[in-house]
């Protein structure tokens, strides 16, 4: 399913990240621009940050490995803290973490740039930090099960692809556009994100 209306997208240029907050029912978009290109997204509840994404419930909840329309994305206090509402991709990851600078040191590359450096630096500004960015939302990201191996596939070559995720409780997100050369295809790509305010969240939920 494809977006009615096109937001106006804000680029998140290669290797770094943002962070923005939400109210409910706001509805955060995060696209590719080239495509081939992984975003991966850090959720906290804004009114206690504590409680942020957890993907083992989010699996279990869903009973699936990768969140489609219509699913949530839950907090470790299975607080439901969005909903994915669009979707013109259909590939995503919630098994593996944010890359991040230790990751790459393991494979021999130091200093290398991370996700999760990325995005708890933007986040800084809402007090949280490294010690807080233990699992993302990896839009994009192509990890397939295969027995009892984990595999890393390139990213869909999907230019323009948007995930739209509608903010169920005032959240705090982070949303970088992944440093990793070897999950994006031998290169880092820029991604975009879009907010659209929530007026469109139905009364009766309230
Ligand atoms: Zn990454």
């Amino acid at each position: 399913m494809a977006l009615s209306v096109s937001p106006a997208f804000v680029v998140i240029e290669p290797q770094t990240a943002v962070a923005v907050s939400l109210e409910r029912g706001d509805v955060l978009h995060v696209g590719t621009t080239q495509g081939a290109q992984v975003a991966d997204v850090a959720l906290f509840a804004r009114d206690d940050l504590r409680d942020s994404l957890s993907p083992g419930r989010t699996m279990d909840y869903n009973e699936r490995l990768i969140p489609q329309i219509g699913d949530i994305l839950f907090s470790h206090r299975s607080t439901p803290l969005a909903t994915i509402v669009a979707d013109s991709v259909g590939v995503h990851d919630l098994l593996l973490t944010p890359c991040s600078e230790a990751m790459f040191a393991r494979r021999g590359e130091l200093r290398h740039p991370s996700c999760h450096a990325t995005i708890s630096a933007a986040l800084a500004r809402y007090g949280l930090g490294p010690d807080d960015v233990i699992a993302t939302f990896n839009a994009f990201m192509d990890v397939r099960v295969e027995g009892n191996r984990i595999v890393l596939y390139p990213p869909p070559n999907a230019p323009d692809g948007v995930v739209s995720l509608r903010a169920e409780v005032p959240l705090i997100a982070g949303i970088s556009a992944c440093s990793s050369e070897l999950t994006n295809g031998g290169r880092c790509k820029p991604v975009r994100y879009a907010v659209s305010a929530g007026s469109v969240y139905p009364k009766s939920d309230a």
